[in-house]
């Protein structure tokens, strides 16, 4: 681990003031620390924001508003999360163990990186780790990676579940800094890797998230998150899927939202999916043409073939688990 100094600062502005090239921002630190101790993350200087008033979960008139350092276990046993957006919910209590989402805040999941073996390996090369050095996942094991929006830079796969729901909640990350305050649609916040898998988010050097907005949206009537992972718990989805449905008493689906983790650089909006779903029937022949909507680009890797229908069939479970009782 590099030399470092840190800082803990009592306010915002002295928070983005001290975010300078080189530092980053700590609040669980349950992923930086680990990248620090591997080498993969070099920060001169860590700015603790732990004094932040930032860990509310409070009712606001668009939503909920979940605030940056809320701790994953906080935010999943909220009883405004458990009631009005149970996929959420259902999304933290799926990850890491307990330990860590007592840690964890909502700020740095949507900040954690892959978890792609060869990026945690500094004896290998990895474009995202050391930008031009090449990937060797993709002529090496690749059980875990992409097989959407992959890149021949970087075919990693986002580790979040969390991100996921949000993502079918539509949510809205608030973020801060020197030039003022700015909403990011979460759809919008992390990155396809292209030509530059380093970098994984929309965010501009110094800002500091402060917040996600949760919509009031009818879509959770029916939901439900599906994960799919090698062992019960303490594991990282292979394939996850969180689904909110909208459907009218005829069991016509009004709106809908697919999104899938496990299979992209970022948590995977299922658009296609989407546009099938809206206008038809809650049953199952509808499912599975959503599914295999979802999947029809899909760009597997030589050890990651399985993610295909794993995928297919993901979907069309947690459509029929969230519209138990409709289909
Ligand atoms: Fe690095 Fe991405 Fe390749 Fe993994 S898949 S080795 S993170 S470049």
């Amino acid at each position: 681990m590099n030399p470092f100094s840190y800082v803990r600062v009592q306010n915002q502005s002295d928070a983005i003031a001290a975010s300078v090239p080189g530092t980053k921002f700590i609040g669980g630190g349950t992923n930086l620390l680990d990248l620090m101790k591997g080498d993969i993350e070099q920060p001169h200087r860590l700015i603790d924001i732990n004094r932040l008033p930032l860990e509310k979960v409070e009712a606001i008139s668009t939503g909920v508003r979940v605030g940056a350092l809320a701790r994953n276990s906080d935010v999943a046993y909220n009883q405004l999360i458990r009631d009005r957006y149970p996929l959420l919910s259902q999304a933290f209590l799926s990850g890491a163990s307990p330990q860590l989402r007592n840690m964890a805040t909502v700020g740095g999941n949507l900040m954690q990186r892959t978890r792609c073996y060869y990026f945690y390996d500094t004896a290998l090369p990895c474009n995202k780790r050391q930008p031009g050095s090449g990937c060797a996942a993709i002529q090496g094991y690749n059980r875990i990676h992409a097989i959407l929006g992959a890149s021949d830079q970087c075919i990693a796969t986002h580790p979040s579940d969390m991100c996921v729901a949000m993502l079918a909640l539509d949510a809205t990350v608030r973020v801060s800094g020197a030039k003022g305050e700015r909403q990011i649609p979460i759809a919008e916040f992390h990155r396809l890797p292209g030509d530059t898998p380093q970098i994984d988010t929309v965010l501009q050097p110094g800002e500091l998230i402060t917040a996600v907005d949760l919509p009031n949206s009818p879509d959770v009537k029916h939901s439900h998150y599906l994960k799919v992972r090698d062992r019960a718990s303490y594991a990282f989805a292979l394939v996850s899927v969180a689904v909110g449905l909208d459907i009218d008493n005829g069991g016509m689906i009004r709106a809908a939202r697919v999104a899938l983790g496990g299979v992209a650089h970022k948590p995977w909006l299922a658009v296609e999916a989407e546009k099938i779903l809206v206008g038809a029937k809650a049953n199952e022949q509808t499912f599975r043409a959503a599914a295999d909507a979802t999947v029809r680009e899909a760009k597997p890797q030589k050890h990651n073939k399985f993610k295909v229908e794993m995928a297919r069939r993901a979907i069309v479970r947690s459509l029929t688990i969230a519209t138990g009782g409709v289909s």
